[in-house]
């Protein structure tokens, strides 16, 4: 099994629903304007915008950027304290309670995903009713970053071995693909046939982000159609 997701940039429309959706599910902190600007945000999954060309004939395309939860992370062999780890169905972890904020694994993940908690997190009045539950509030002093929404995947699991059967396809979804409008995010096991991912990994559209650097991540792009 390991774990992985397509985004179809033909499809993605860059709306940001999947970037509020993580935001809301993961219990990622606001951070202040003024923090923002000294590159403070906190953000899983991220919109990143490509200017293509010069003025009349500028294109812009945006693109999502969760985790690429890479089979060969960089970030994982930094840390001294064995804070961040890959799992044995490939996605990477952070324990939180051990890091130490060195942000050495900041500093060796070449898609920049990591985001360091400067803060003791805050939540407006009203919006302090909306942390979910089921996800941890980190601490001020630690690194954290996407987690392939893996709190969602840990209740189907139980719940199919309540039912006594396997996990299926569709039983797990990660908020950011159940939330996009136009179904351009497809999460599954990249290893089973079955999987739309499994196939869909192998379109002639397929691409990774910074390939040659060997760090083979599951996060796999269909190209636009041009
Ligand atoms: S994208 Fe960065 S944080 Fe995610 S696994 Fe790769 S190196 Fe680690
Ligand atoms: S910041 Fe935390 S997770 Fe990252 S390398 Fe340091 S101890 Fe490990």
């Amino acid at each position: 099994m390991k774990w992985g997701m397509v985004i179809d940039l033909q499809k993605c429309t860059g709306c940001g629903e999947c970037v509020a959706a993580c935001k809301l599910e993961n219990n990622v902190a606001i951070v202040e304007p003024k923090e923002s600007e000294m590159g403070r945000t906190m953000l899983w999954m991220d919109m990143l915008t490509v200017y293509e060309g010069e003025y009349p004939r500028l294109r812009v395309r945006q693109f999502p950027r969760p985790c690429m939860h890479c089979d060969h992370p960089p970030c994982t062999k930094v840390c001294p304290v064995r804070a961040t780890y890959k799992n044995e169905e490939g996605i990477v972890a952070q324990i939180y309670p051990q890091c130490i904020g060195c942000r050495y694994c900041m500093a060796a993940c070449p898609y920049t995903v990591k985001s360091f908690n400067w803060y003791k997190p805050e939540w407006a009045p009203g919006i302090r009713e909306t942390v979910n539950p089921d996800v941890s509030v980190r601490q001020v002093g630690v690194v954290e970053k996407c987690t392939f929404c893996v709190h969602r995947l840990q209740k189907a699991k139980e719940q199919a071995k309540s039912e006594g059967r396997n996990l299926r396809e569709g039983d797990f979804q990660t908020a950011c693909a159940e939330s996009c409008p136009a179904g351009a995010i497809v999460f599954g096991d990249l290893e089973n046939t079955g999987h739309r991912v499994n196939s869909l990994s192998r379109s002639p559209r397929a691409t990774r982000l910074l390939e040659d650097l060997g760090t083979e991540p599951k996060v796999i792009y269909l190209k636009e159609v041009d």
